[in-house]
Order: C-alpha cells, then structure tokens, then sequence
C-alpha cells in the first residue's frame, strides 16, 4: 500500500459552515481544500465547457451529473498539493460519489474522518441568505455573523463580494431538499465506517474550528 494520506470528508446541510471550516483548516494543517461548489465555479467564471454544464444545474440547486464531478475530484486529487490528503467540501454529494470516493483513495488509507457540523434548518437559511463570497479568492464571509472589515470587500484581497446566484431563497429551499433527499444518506453511510464525527454547528466559528482541528490533528 502507498503511504497513508490524511483525507477528511465534510459533511452538513448547505449553509452549515463547511467552505468556512474548510478554509481554517487549510490554513491550520496546510490541507488543501476541495470544493467542488469552488471548482464549478471556477469553471463558470472562466466559461468552459463544464462550467457551461454545470450551470443549469447549479442554478436550480441541483446536483451536476455525477459523472462529470467525479471526473473533476478525480483530476483535482492528482495535483502536487494533495499528496499529504485533503479536506473535501461539498464532494461526496451521494452514495454514488461516496464509493467513487473510496476507490479513488483506497491506495493511501481511505478517507479518515467524516465530520457531520449539525445546523437547524431556519439557522442554515439564515446563514445562506448573508452569506457574501469573494469574487476573486472564494473567502466566505457573512453580513451579520461574520462581516468584512470594510463593507462589500475582501479582507484578503480587497476583491469584491457578492451573493451566490444560488443563494436566494427559492433554490436554498430546493438545495435544502436535495440535501435531504440524495446527501444525507452519506450519514449512515459514514457511521457505519466509523468514521462519523457529530459536531454542534450551532456554535461561534472559532469553537467549531477547535474542535475540528482536534479531530483532524489525531494520529
Ligand atoms: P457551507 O460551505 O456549508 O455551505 P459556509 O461556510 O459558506 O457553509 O457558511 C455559510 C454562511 O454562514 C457564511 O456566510 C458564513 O460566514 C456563515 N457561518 C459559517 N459558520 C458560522 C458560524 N459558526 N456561526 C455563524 N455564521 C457562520
Ligand atoms: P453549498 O455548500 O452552499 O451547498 P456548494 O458551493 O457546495 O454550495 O455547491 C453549489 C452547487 O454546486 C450545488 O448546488 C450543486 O449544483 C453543485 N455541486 C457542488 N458539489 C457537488 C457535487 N459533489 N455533486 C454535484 N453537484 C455539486
């Protein structure tokens, strides 16, 4: 078997707080963060072909075609920076995606925790509707819970922020159900792993990251 990576699945509703955990990982364990939100829209802003596909789907709030997503994590899990793991955001999305997941990283160990960062509905909506994202680096930032030091721009690099085309309330509500419908089964799935980890998502950033990290950081 190839040496063991550290690969760390990221579960929770839409709006729980996983890029914004993702991202303090990253800068806490130099994890690279995969998200394939981030990648889609990657793909949009720079119009190729896959963001062209993607869009529809991620307009309405549903899921892009399992195939071409995995396509994308496979590609994206090859690159230099992954080779001591990675911290995946918003990938696996269903139990399709999941056991292509765990082909994908059998050779180095398997995925190592799943932490689940738990948010009541009405919470989530309210995080998604404030949420405002930079143009330019992605950084999450939210109008009420988590606001810029200047209004409207970036505290990293001055990049403007703007809200998601896909976080007004209609599709929140059809990404919500989708959640329910095609992701949350990755709950019980993980748990029977053992590799499950509750987290009360209700609490201050910072105490959540605390307690990630702790996770992430176990031998
Ligand atoms: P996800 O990646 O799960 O969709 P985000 O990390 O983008 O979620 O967070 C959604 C919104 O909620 C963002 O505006 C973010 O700033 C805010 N947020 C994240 N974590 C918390 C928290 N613990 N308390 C309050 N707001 C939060
Ligand atoms: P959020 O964390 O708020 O749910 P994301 O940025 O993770 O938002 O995802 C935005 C959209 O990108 C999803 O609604 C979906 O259309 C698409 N998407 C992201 N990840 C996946 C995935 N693993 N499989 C299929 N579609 C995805």
């Amino acid at each position: 078997m190839a040496q063991t990576r550290t690969y760390v699945v990221l579960l929770g509703v839409p709006g729980a707080g996983k890029g914004t955990q993702a991202q303090l990982l990253q800068q806490a364990t130099g994890l690279p963060q995969i998200s394939t939100g981030d990648l889609f829209r990657y793909n949009l802003k720079h119009q190729t072909e896959l963001g062209r596909l993607a869009k529809r789907y991620m307009d309405a709030g549903n899921l892009v075609p399992d195939q071409v997503t995995i396509q994308m994590v496979a590609d994206r899990l090859e690159q230099p920076d992954c080779t001591r793991g990675a911290l995946l955001d918003g990938f696996p999305r269903n139990l399709l995606q999941a056991a292509a997941l765990e082909r994908l990283v059998a050779p180095y160990g398997g995925v190592a925790s799943a932490p689940l960062i738990q948010v009541e509905d009405e919470e989530t909506i309210r995080r998604i509707t404030g949420r405002r994202t930079c143009r330019l680096c992605g950084a999450v930032y939210h109008l009420t819970f988590n606001p810029p030091r200047s209004p409207a721009r970036c505290d990293n690099d001055g990049g403007e922020l703007y809200q998601r085309d896909d976080d007004h309330e209609e599709t929140v509500r059809n990404r919500l159900f989708v959640y329910y419908k095609q992701t949350a089964p990755l709950i019980g799935y993980y748990f029977a792993k053992g590799l499950l980890h509750e987290i009360d998502g209700a609490r201050s950033i910072e105490e959540v990251q605390q307690e990630l990290l702790a996770l992430v950081k176990q031998p």
